[in-house]
């Protein structure tokens, strides 16, 4: 497909930190070797994308930025030398935008704490747009007839929550709790039934622990004085933990609801003064728990994330809105009363 020089696109732009988000007529990008041009379909919206724009970690973005890395659509333009990809196949472009494929974590399969990785709607342009690159060794081709506005959310939250089970080696039959059931946790409760898990949700809203029952979770805590008892003392504790919460309270409750030998997956980001936990060294010691990060996840994680999607094991509750509406979405996001996940519709 040809495309003038100076053809525009809408795109929501983030020029200062803390600033609102401003919707703006922008060139489209052109692909360069090795990339693909997409035409976005649909884009769902992480409270990372909020964490980026109110400058919360303690790396910025790229600015003027163009957030969202949960990014569905068709590739309608090839860079010189891509080969696996076609024009009009459809795809998903996750955050791990890109990584070096050379360096000792890449060769190790961990390509996920690559130095060198790049970021999609952080440190590269993402998909609050008509279009972005992507380079094409990274982007995750899916099935024609896919629903690409229910797949949008699981190329992050589905992804990193499917890695941060595979990394809390709980084993069907065991219980993991997952605290924060909000736009991954929701998802998270979905893999984990799928593996064979028994589930704990928590949450400090009894609207969220309701969408968890209804995804299958066992068992439903609201955040509160009796969680830890209740779980030690009816269910011998968790083999793992997921903390998909922004709070850091979430993650010093997380070692406390672990039977010896579990382990707690620290996924939220909730950074600025919430980054330091505190953490018993008593119990991580005698009762030899593991507190393990989990960074998205590696593009095998994320063929496998998008296979339980496409055979239905897994479905991310979406609700539609549009790039006029983001402003009103991160804040949303942040007072917390987001079900489930908010996607745009971009096309
Ligand atoms: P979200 O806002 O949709 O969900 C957060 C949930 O946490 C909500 O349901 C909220 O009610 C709940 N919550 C808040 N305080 C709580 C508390 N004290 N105890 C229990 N639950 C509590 O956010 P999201 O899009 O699901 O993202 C969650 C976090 O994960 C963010 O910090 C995001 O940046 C991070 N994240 C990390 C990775 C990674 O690779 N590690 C990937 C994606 C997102
Ligand atoms: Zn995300
Ligand atoms: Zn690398």
């Amino acid at each position: 497909m040809s495309r003038a020089n100076n053809a525009t696109m809408r795109a929501a732009v983030l020029h200062r930190l803390g600033d609102p988000l401003k919707i703006e007529s922008v060139p489209i990008p052109r692909p360069g070797a090795g990339e693909v041009l997409i035409k976005v379909v649909a884009c769902g919206v992480c409270h990372s994308d909020v964490h980026a724009c109110d400058g919360d970690w303690p790396t910025p973005p790229a600015l003027p930025l163009i957030p969202g890395h949960e990014v569905t659509g068709h590739v309608v333009e090839l860079g010189s030398g891509v080969t696996d990809l076609a024009v009009g196949d459809a795809v998903g472009v996750p955050w791990m935008y890109s990584a070096c494929g050379a360096c000792e974590y890449c060769r190790a399969g961990m390509e996920t704490i690559c130095k060198q990785g790049e970021a999609t709607g952080y440190s590269k342009p993402g998909g609050y747009a008509e279009y972005m690159v992507a380079p094409a060794a990274f982007v995750a081709k899916v099935d024609a007839d896919a629903d690409l506005y229910a797949l949008a959310p699981i190329l992050c939250a589905g992804v990193t929550t499917y890695r941060g089970l595979k990394r809390s080696g709980a084993r069907p039959g065991q219980w993991v709790a997952v605290i924060g059931i909000g736009g991954l946790g929701h998802v998270a409760v979905q893999y984990a039934k799928a593996m064979g898990l028994r589930v704990a949700a928590i949450d400090v809203s009894m609207e969220k622990l309701a969408l968890a029952r209804t995804l299958g979770a066992d068992a439903l805590f609201e955040v509160g004085a009796g969680v830890e008892a209740s779980i030690q003392t009816h269910l011998g504790g968790m083999h793992g933990v997921l903390v998909t919460a922004v709070a850091k309270q979430a993650f010093e409750l997380a070692v406390h609801l672990l039977r010896p030998g579990g382990t707690a997956i620290y996924i939220g980001q909730p950074g600025g003064m919430a980054d330091d936990v505190r953490n018993s060294i008593d119990r991580v010691v005698n009762w030899e728990l593991s507190i393990r990060g989990s960074n998205v996840g590696t593009r095998q994680d994320l063929h496998e994330a998008v296979d339980f999607a496409a055979s239905g094991l897994v479905k991310a509750q979406v609700a539609m809105t549009t790039l006029d509406e983001i402003n009103s979405i991160f804040e949303q996001i942040r007072q917390g009363t987001v079900m489930g996940r908010k996607v745009l519709k971009i096309a």
